[in-house]
């Protein structure tokens, strides 16, 4: 594994197409490259050293490292994209497109679906259960209506549209959030039993959609309308570890990019949650941690599809 401490380091140790190949090879295959379309390990490198074909009867595919990943078929070079995913994994509050473009040299548009793409790489597919003492708290995001342009207003019933987050955390550990549609018995319910292990101690505020899915818990609530932040029982009633992310959710939400629209919003909350749950690892882990997760890709169409922007 390469190791680097700074961006200077970084970027001398991916400074060009073949070492960002190099490292791709070496984490994708460890090593040994394989066919992406059959599997077989029966493989040559053609002379170039970028291309290989399969040897295997029948499939005789030619491949590169990146078939199969989000880089297929992109424009732009590994060195950008690897870049662009170091800020985003590393840089402590993301980074807007508009930045993005200027450190990049590309557009502003190429920004912005590269910060999206590199969000889905940012998503942990395989979250762990929480357990143990487990902070669970809703978080209401946007911008006040009137701040936007009277076409994009969404007023109902002269309520603003906010976006409702459930979110949890393990005292001291990772957290998980989740956008959902109301804070009702029903969704809050289906999410906490998704993230929360069973045999729990879940700490919540008094918000009554909260006391169906406690029977499930040991359920211990705090009153916040009675001014009450933090009891002392066998352990500290308190939700203050989710409310300090919520904290730094906003911060980037409304310091980086502000506003974000509904249907992107969970990308933003995974980006964020990553960074919050590596924030022990250092750079050059995170960043391999983000690269791991190269697989897929997400398509143009789908990111703009129904979107004001
Ligand atoms: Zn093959």
């Amino acid at each position: 594994m390469k190791t680097f401490k700074s961006i200077l380091e970084f970027q001398k140790e991916f400074s060009t197409e073949e070492k960002c190949r190099e490292y791709l090879e070496q984490q994708r295959w460890n090593g040994t490259p394989a066919c992406p379309f059959c599997g077989s390990l029966n493989v040559c490198r053609f002379k170039n050293g970028k291309i290989f074909k399969c040897r295997e009867k029948g499939c005789r595919a030619k491949f590169s490292v990146t078939v199969g990943t989000i880089y297929e078929n992109s424009k732009l070079p590994l060195t950008k994209w690897f870049l662009a995913t170091y800020i985003l994994s590393v840089h402590s509050k993301g980074i807007s497109s508009l930045q993005l473009a200027t450190w990049l040299g590309v557009t502003q548009k190429t920004a912005w679906f590269l910060n999206h793409r590199i969000r889905v790489m940012l998503t942990n597919n395989a979250p762990e259960l929480l357990e143990g003492i487990v902070e669970v708290d809703e978080c209401y995001i946007g911008g006040l209506e009137s701040n936007k342009h009277k076409s994009k207003r969404k007023v109902r019933g002269g309520v603003s549209s906010k976006t409702m987050v459930i979110g949890a955390i393990q005292r001291n550990g990772k957290v998980r959030t989740k956008v959902i549609p109301k804070t009702d018995i029903e969704n809050v319910g289906k999410v906490i039993e998704e993230f929360v292990a069973p045999e729990s101690t879940m700490v919540t505020d008094t918000h009554h959609a909260y006391n169906k899915v406690g029977l499930k818990y040991k359920h211990k609530k705090i009153n916040h309308q009675n001014e009450e932040y933090v009891r002392t029982e066998d352990i500290k009633v308190h939700t203050q570890s989710i409310e300090g992310y919520w904290n730094i959710l906003r911060k980037q939400l409304d310091g980086i990019h502000h506003s974000v629209s509904p249907k992107h919003l969970q990308r933003y909350c995974n980006e964020n949650a990553f960074r919050f749950n590596n924030r022990e690892a250092f750079q050059d882990e995170r960043f391999a941690t983000a690269l791991a997760n190269c697989n897929g890709r997400l398509k143009y169409e789908e990111l703009t599809s129904n979107e004001e922007k």
